[in-house]
């Protein structure tokens, strides 16, 4: 056999059976911790590696149960259980409610992206984004929600959606790029900007191709074969953000314009050829609305049952949770009442963090119906009826 020995990670179950018992870590003294300080209340934990480093955030209803669950996990079969023998300490957080254990774990992850919290069956995973990330020449970038959130590559972008169908946003962002002359190409195509300094630009013998067949068919700016310098490129990507905002219409009209030139020169067969991209891009303008609409709604606050009849108060606005208060504390309903006197900032592109806030807000109140009466436009109005 040859290679790297296996990691803890990548040994089968069979191999770590005959490992030698020094390797299984006493988790005792982790259990006793929980049994004897844990509680059954709402509330987020996280598992502490031996380097302080965080594998893994979760969050129950049920605090004390839940964690003592993974002493019973068999070992070495469960990930879990398998995480629990590189755990050195547990710590955990009281919460006022499950929602407010949801909202911390989702920010925890966000901010430690643990090792063990595996992506799947999170809201983000049932939606779709445009996203365009830092670097020297961006493109469109389709791709899953959940892909962008907590990743490292998604810090600093900007993020539009979310959009619930891929192939229709595929096909939008296709004709846009063709449209404003975007790169769609991999991120492997190396990228010869014009004003990058090209040596061996008059050598004949060092003459450049392009990746692919779009610069050839005025569809790309060709930033791959020095065609166009980084300002008239980013010229162009903010043509699309302008668009993707609602600011422009400019590249839907374009295309109005080719088509109706196309049929006044009977040139049927192009014409019907761009009518299909207009489509496109009036699906794509019509789910952007749609996105816009929800992002600009009006604020609501939501009020939730707490423990020993502290109930919470959140405000939430555009699909954030922009402060929350206990019931009980005057000053801190004050501050809510304040906030939500400011008149809201205009929305049009979503951060991640944002982003995955407005899912898991939009999924909670989807997934439980009586969670909406608690809701009402005001935090006056859900003080005084709910
Ligand atoms: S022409 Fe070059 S930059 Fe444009 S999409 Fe093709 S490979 Fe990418």
């Amino acid at each position: 056999m040859f290679g790297p020995p296996p990691t803890a990670r990548t040994r089968s179950a069979a191999q770590l059976s005959f490992l030698e018992p020094v390797a299984r870590l006493d988790t005792s003294p982790l259990r006793e911790l929980v049994r004897r300080n844990a509680q059954n209340v709402p509330g987020v934990y996280r598992m502490i590696g031996a380097r302080g480093d965080v594998l893994y955030v979760g969050k129950s209803r049920t605090l004390r149960t839940r964690l003592l669950s993974y002493f019973r996990l068999p070992w070495p079969e469960h990930r879990h259980a398998r995480m629990l023998r590189e755990t050195a300490n547990i710590e955990w957080d009281v919460m006022p409610n499950e929602f407010a254990a949801l909202l911390r774990e989702a920010r925890l992850i966000r901010a430690h992206l643990p090792e063990y919290n595996k992506r799947g069956a999170r809201p983000l995973d049932q939606w779709w984004v445009i996203v365009v990330r830092r670097e020297p020449v961006p493109r469109l970038r389709v791709q899953r929600a959940s892909t962008v959130s907590g990743s490292r590559a998604g810090a600093g972008a900007t993020v539009i959606g979310p959009f619930a169908h891929r192939a229709p946003l595929v096909s939008a962002v296709r004709v846009l790029n063709d449209a404003l002359g975007l790169r769609d190409c991999a991120d492997r195509v190396p990228m010869v900007l014009r004003d990058a300094g090209d040596f061996f630009a008059d050598d004949a013998r060092y003459t450049r191709t392009p990746g692919c067949h779009r610069y050839e068919t005025r569809r790309c700016l060709g930033p791959c074969v020095a065609a166009c310098s980084q300002a008239e490129y980013l010229t162009q990507l903010t043509r699309a953000q302008q668009f993707i905002n609602g600011i422009s219409d400019e590249p839907q009209v374009a295309l109005e314009q080719e088509m109706a030139v196309a049929s006044a020169q009977l040139s049927f067969e192009r014409a019907g050829w761009l009518r299909d991209r207009l489509a496109a891009l009036e699906t794509l303008n019509a789910q952007l609305t749609r996105v816009r609409e929800a992002l600009s709604r009006p604020s609501f606050a939501y009020r939730v049952p707490g423990r020993a009849n502290a109930d919470w108060l959140y405000l939430v606005r555009e699909g954030r949770v922009l402060a929350d208060t206990s019931v009980a504390d005057p000053h801190g309903v004050e501050r809510l009442l304040a906030l939500e006197s400011q008149p809201p900032a205009r929305a049009t592109a979503l951060t991640v963090d944002a982003l995955e806030e407005l899912t898991l807000l939009e999924h909670w109140f989807r997934t439980r119906g009586e969670e909406q009466l608690r809701t009402a436009p005001t935090i006056r109005e859900v003080l005084t009826s709910c």
